[in-house]
């Protein structure tokens, strides 16, 4: 029988892409997702929805995973042996100014899912966490071991958070847990509040973009299918625990060349054939200089690491984004929540 895995945000960037891929490996999947949103938030939610689930059967619930009765429900409804844990608060920046959000769906929701995996007897928890926990550090490449206890934003702090309460239920309750700090990712159905996504869409329609600094800040920029092929491993994976200690482990998933933003911009302008007309705005202080993944540990685990050039991936962004509904586009609006 083939193993049955939940893969909460379904309906979200990465969520919606794991979901369809671990179908398509044979695993039993249920997606769900708070789904939702306003404007061209929405619209995306139902299209990844319907792109990548609704063709493959795949059944997609729609759940609160920070209403406690919500997550009784399903793991009522449903057997599952593995839990791929993609739903989330995202940004950085969007956490300084909606906290309580933040709080809801990184913190209160991954109590009530921990709870839900332990009672289940969950073979494997396999949850997204994130490169902005190793904070403002210049020394790269970031590694797992490294310390991680100065969040610059209380995005990262929740993050952050989320690793130690799945190390407290690996130690007492065995429930083995994999952590996978993702570096920026981005691809075809992304997010329109990362600056990608946002960048894009004003260079197509000729108004300005807004660059932090001089374009100086660098990131570790990872394509969604490397996202996605990584994901996928780690979550055949029988159990996470190196030998003895509490079966939970922290993985890199970056693509370890960090670019600079003003570079990021020159290869995207190039993939949509057009030129950006550029502005630009001080650093936030929640902003980190730099970002980059030393995947060591995930190569020997799981022999892949993230390989697709930045070109390449904006080239299939490019593309995506030009075929997808361009009216859907126009009617993005910038103050659009954060999914
Ligand atoms: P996304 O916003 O597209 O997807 C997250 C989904 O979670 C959304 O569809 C949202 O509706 C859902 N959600 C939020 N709160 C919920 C709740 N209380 N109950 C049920 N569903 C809820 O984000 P993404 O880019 O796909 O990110 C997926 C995960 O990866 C997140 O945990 C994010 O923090 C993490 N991550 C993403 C990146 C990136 O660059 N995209 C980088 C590092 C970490």
């Amino acid at each position: 029988m083939s193993p049955s895995v939940l893969v909460t945000g379904a309906a979200g960037f990465i969520g919606a892409h794991v979901a369809a891929a671990l179908c398509d490996a044979g695993f039993d999947v249920v997606g769900c997702d708070r789904a939702g949103g306003e404007g061209l938030l929405a619209r995306l939610r139902h299209d990844r929805v319907t792109h990548f689930l609704v063709g493959r059967h795949v059944p997609f619930e729609v759940v609160d995973l920070s209403e406690p009765g919500e997550v009784e429900a399903l793991f009522a409804r449903h057997r599952f042996d593995r839990v791929v844990h993609l739903a989330a608060q995202a940004g950085v920046r969007q956490s300084a100014e909606m906290p309580q959000a933040f709080v809801r769906s990184n913190l209160v929701a991954f109590g009530h899912l921990l709870e839900a995996c332990r009672h289940a007897r969950v073979e494997h928890l396999v949850y997204a966490s994130s490169s902005s926990v190793y904070g403002a550090r210049e020394a790269t490449p970031f590694r797992e071991d490294d310390r991680a206890d100065a969040p610059t934003s209380l995005y990262a702090a929740t993050k952050r958070a989320n690793e130690l309460m799945a190390h407290s239920y690996a130690h007492l309750f065995e429930l083995p847990c994999t952590a996978l700090r993702f570096f920026t990712v981005y691809g075809p159905w992304g997010r329109p509040d990362m600056a990608y996504f946002d960048f894009a869409q004003r260079i197509r329609r000729g108004e300005p973009i807004t660059v932090y600094g001089r374009g100086e800040l660098r990131r570790d920029f990872t394509y969604v299918d490397d996202i996605v092929e990584g994901v996928r491993r780690v979550a055949a994976l029988p159990c996470a625990a190196p030998g003895g200690a509490a079966p939970h482990l922290v993985l890199n998933i970056g693509n370890h060349e960090p670019v600079e933003v003003s570079v990021f911009v020159r290869l995207l302008e190039q993939a949509l054939g057009r030129a950006a007309i550029v502005r630009y705005a001080p650093v936030h202080k929640g902003d980190v200089p730099i970002t980059c993944a030393d995947v060591t540990r995930l190569r020997a685990l799981t022999g892949f690491a993230p390989r697709t050039p930045l070109a390449d991936g904006l080239e299939r962004f490019a593309r995506w984004l030009e075929a997808w509904d361009p009216l859907a586009a126009e009617a993005a609006s910038p103050s659009s929540p954060p999914g």
